[in-house]
């Protein structure tokens, strides 16, 4: 039986966050994870001699980013490159006209959107395309890398909540990795996963296959899947809890990474589109940091298929796609070197959250805390900046501040 002042459950961006706040309030914190690793869905390899990450990539809002201050602080080098995404692509498969087709469409189904979002009646994101237009299958496909998701299964309310100040940044050394530093020195037990917290009686018990940990306090900063899926129950159990993480499941994304033989053959810090007259296609940045790799990024209904071929068949699709717009030539010059599966990872499911049409007010329902002693983090949580690292950074935060107000209400800390 171990005992802390506070448990924080998953050392993922909220939970670490949440963590290193209460330490530094002098809160005898243990951090509980799953995993045999930290950062959850941040996570950086090292492979082929550079680091790659499988989970999140850009600092997102980068100027107000609190990672991005973090990353400073911890002598990580910070690149301003702006993303291929915010530029023309490259032109094969895809002529300059018709990118600029594409960007207008665009534009104008955002507008539609925004105003959609206005009114205050939620609908499916997809009833405000317009019917057989051209682009539909790409905006369909820009969503599944955004949200997850498709446009028919994505909230309009929950979508125009998302803020966004424009400027994205890399962490050179991964954005993982960045997490990782961050974590040194916190007490975090791992290969840990929480199995129940009994709120039954004066003190919580966290019950783990290493033992029970009792605590005055707990953040919960499991994925929202986790909650859902009783993979951690409460008990009593906590039926609104529950529903509010089952209204925002987590979309999926997932990337590969292939790497280059003949580097003059790709342009750098390029973006290639895999298709553009359907939405199961792949996005493909070519040599990122200048670096021998292309990392393509496939999401929603493509991504779930291709996790069940299994790497292999997941690199001939992302092979196929290229050689199709580059010429047959690049497939000796391509080989697989990394994939993620998020929907198959037991302590993920996914890969960020959306809200269910008509939920996009779980968010807060999720954050909510409970008798003043169960405290909730993670992006799902998050009103303005779910599905993010940062996002989920400051519900972290948030929940450590409930925590701290809770345990001392005179505000002494
Ligand atoms: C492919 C991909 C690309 C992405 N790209 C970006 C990007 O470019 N920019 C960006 O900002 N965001 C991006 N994201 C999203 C971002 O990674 C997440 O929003 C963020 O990392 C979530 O942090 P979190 O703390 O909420 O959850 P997590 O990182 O999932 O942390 C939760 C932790 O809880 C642990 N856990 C689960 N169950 C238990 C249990 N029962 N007991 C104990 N521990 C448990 C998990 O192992 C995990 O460590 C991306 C995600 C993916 C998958």
């Amino acid at each position: 039986m171990h005992d802390a002042e506070v448990v924080v459950i998953g050392a993922g961006a909220a939970g670490l966050a949440a963590a290193r706040r209460l330490v530094d309030a002098k809160i005898r914190v243990v951090v509980i994870e799953a995993r045999d690793r930290v950062g959850g869905r941040g996570w950086t390899r090292d492979i082929a001699g550079f680091p790659l990450d499988l989970g999140c990539g850009w600092l997102h809002s980068a100027d107000q980013n609190e990672w991005s201050h973090i990353g400073q602080t911890l002598a990580f080098d910070i690149d301003p490159t702006p993303p291929p995404w915010g530029r023309r692509a490259l032109e094969a498969g895809f002529a300059p006209g018709d990118q600029a087709d594409f960007w207008a469409a665009r534009g104008r189904f955002y507008v539609r959107l925004e105003a959609a979002a206005g009114s205050g009646i939620d609908r499916p994101a997809s009833e405000l395309l317009e019917p057989g237009d051209r682009w539909n299958f790409l905006l369909d496909a820009m969503s599944t890398y955004i949200n997850g998701v498709e446009l028919d299964q994505l909230s309009v309310i929950d979508f125009d909540r998302y803020q966004d100040t424009g400027t994205n940044w890399r962490v050179v050394k991964g954005y993982g990795a960045l997490m990782t530093a961050y974590a040194t020195g916190l007490d975090i037990r791992r290969d840990c996963p929480a199995t129940v917290v009994d709120h039954s009686g004066t003190r919580l018990r966290i019950e783990t296959p290493q033992g029970t940990i009792t605590a005055d306090a707990a953040v919960i900063a499991v994925p929202s899947s986790i909650i859902a899926g009783e993979m951690l129950r409460f008990s009593p159990g906590l039926p609104d809890k529950q529903n509010a993480a089952d209204a925002l499941p987590l979309g999926l994304a997932d990337k590969l990474f292939l790497g280059i033989h003949d580097l003059d053959a790709f342009p750098v810090e390029t973006r290639l589109i895999g298709a553009i007259d359907r939405a199961a296609t792949g996005t493909y940045h070519l040599r990122p940091f200048g670096r021998p790799v292309i990392e393509g990024y496939f999401g929603g209904r493509l991504a779930r298929e291709l996790e069940t071929e299994g790497e292999e068949g997941f690199a001939r699709f992302a092979i196929d796609q290229i050689a199709e717009r580059l010429g047959n030539g690049v497939r000796k010059q391509l080989r697989l070197i990394a994939a993620s599966r998020w929907a198959r990872d037991p302590f993920a499911r996914g890969s960020y959250s959306y809200a269910r049409v008509g939920h996009a007010d779980a968010r807060a329902l999720l954050a909510a805390p409970v008798d003043g002693r169960l405290f909730f983090a993670g992006e799902a949580c998050s009103r303005h900046d779910f599905s993010t690292a940062h996002g989920a950074y400051r519900t972290g935060l948030e929940a450590a501040e409930q925590v701290l107000k809770a345990l001392s209400p005179v505000g002494s800390r």
